[in-house]
């Protein structure tokens, strides 16, 4: 057998009784089409490494070595440990499963020095806090192709002057050229979430943020999106208020919405 005989996700999901748990928030995208989509999106990925967190029944998994990825498949959920056994004995080598939770895993060590590219459909409810472990912390990733509530998305991809604009997009956009690259109903999922989804692929820019520089942006942008109505002045108060926005160049009457990214890093490069 091959991963192209391989049963429909469904089949594969009732031969293994497996039922999805809310609590892991597990959707699954049960369309290849859709899977392949994703990869193609994330692509090229001809002999690329990937890491991808929470395979689950493995719908993105077949695709991502359909595309002829090497995936590190990391799933929290030790119920699909069987079922993505056996994807990896039909993958010849190309899959390796680790059960871990992915905000406790260590990528350098999984890869081995090896560079790697993040594809996933993310568990919404730890989807922003591993996207913020992937821009900030060492291991940086080639490129990162993930689903998200539709909301988070568009916070991530969001230009100066949006409603959605705010500290995810200064992180985000700071380290990464960040694009929405496809939307997905609910109905797109099994079981469908409450919101809709959509795909963000993210490019590290070439030269990494100095960890300092990045440590005063999070301090910076904390503060100024988290009084958003007040003026830069009053909201940066303790981190120098007037003094910081002058030496950043900045009109201290201005508020954080109409700051762009090249103005918060002046700011983090003067704290
Ligand atoms: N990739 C599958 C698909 O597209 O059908 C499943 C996606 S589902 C939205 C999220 C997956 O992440 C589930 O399989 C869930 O068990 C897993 N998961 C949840 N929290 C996790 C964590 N902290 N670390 C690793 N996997 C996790």
């Amino acid at each position: 057998m091959t991963l192209k005989d391989l049963p429909p996700l469904r089949d594969s999901l009732s031969d293994h009784g497996l039922l999805a748990k809310k609590s892991f928030g597990q959707h699954f995208l049960l369309d290849l089409n859709i899977t392949r989509k994703i990869a193609r999106l994330a692509g090229p990925l001809d002999g690329q490494t990937v890491i991808e967190v929470g395979p689950g029944p493995g719908g993105l998994t077949r695709a991502l070595l359909e595309a002829g990825a090497k995936v590190v498949a990391i799933e929290k959920d030790a119920r699909f440990s069987a079922l993505l056994h056996q994807l990896a004995e039909l993958a010849d080598g190309a899959l390796t499963v680790v059960e871990d939770d992915a905000l406790k895993a260590d990528e350098a060590a999984l890869l081995a020095g090896v560079p790697g590219h993040v594809v996933s459909n993310l568990p919404y409810n730890v989807g922003t806090p591993l996207l913020i472990k992937w821009l900030t912390r060492p291991w940086r990733p080639v490129s990162m192709t993930l689903m998200f509530q539709k909301e988070v998305a568009d916070r991530i991809a969001a230009p100066v002057g949006d409603d959605a604009y705010g500290r995810l997009s200064v992180i985000a956009q700071a380290v990464c050229e960040a694009k929405v690259v496809m939307d997905l109903p609910p109905r797109a999922f099994t079981p469908p979430p409450k919101v809709s989804s959509a795909v963000v692929r993210l490019d590290p820019k070439p030269d990494a943020l100095d960890p300092a520089l990045l440590a005063n942006l999070e301090k910076v942008t904390a503060a100024a999106f988290g009084q958003r109505r007040k003026m830069l002045r009053s909201s940066l108060k303790v981190l120098g208020g007037e003094a910081l926005c002058a030496a950043a160049g900045i009109e201290p009457e201005a508020r954080a919405e109409t700051v762009d990214v090249a103005g918060f890093l002046r700011l983090a490069e003067q704290l």
